[in-house]
């Protein structure tokens, strides 16, 4: 579900809530808040792309990924290979498998 951003519309009295930027988790298909649900001033959504919330397995492996990305333009083909390889035993990640094999001969490993 996106978060949205929301702010103070006018610099009137505000709460706690809105007197900085604050966050909601809304549905796509929610209509926009005007209105802070603290002190029910008026409040409106800003412009930011709403930041989609990724469940934490996903988010975790794609951190694997990065990982694996800087070891290989650190030129740590031997350190690729491996996080990749053990990444690429679970299940929706066999396609780093290929990646750690390739991570391996440029580390020097023949096979
Ligand atoms: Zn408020």
């Amino acid at each position: 579900m996106p978060i949205y951003e929301y702010e103070a519309a006018s610099t009137g009295r505000r709460c706690k809530k809105c007197a900085l930027t604050f966050e909601v988790i809304q549905r796509l298909s929610d209509p926009p808040l005007n209105s802070c649900p603290e002190c029910s001033q008026g409040i409106r959504r800003k412009i930011s792309r709403p930041r989609v919330i990724l469940p934490g397995s996903a988010r975790g492996t794609d951190e694997i990924e990065q990982k694996v990305a800087e070891y290989e333009r650190q030129g740590m083909y031997s350190h690729a290979a491996e996080l990749a390889d053990k990444e690429s035993e679970k299940p929706e990640k066999t396609h780093l498998k290929e990646r750690a094999m390739e991570d391996y001969k440029k580390a020097g490993y023949d096979f």
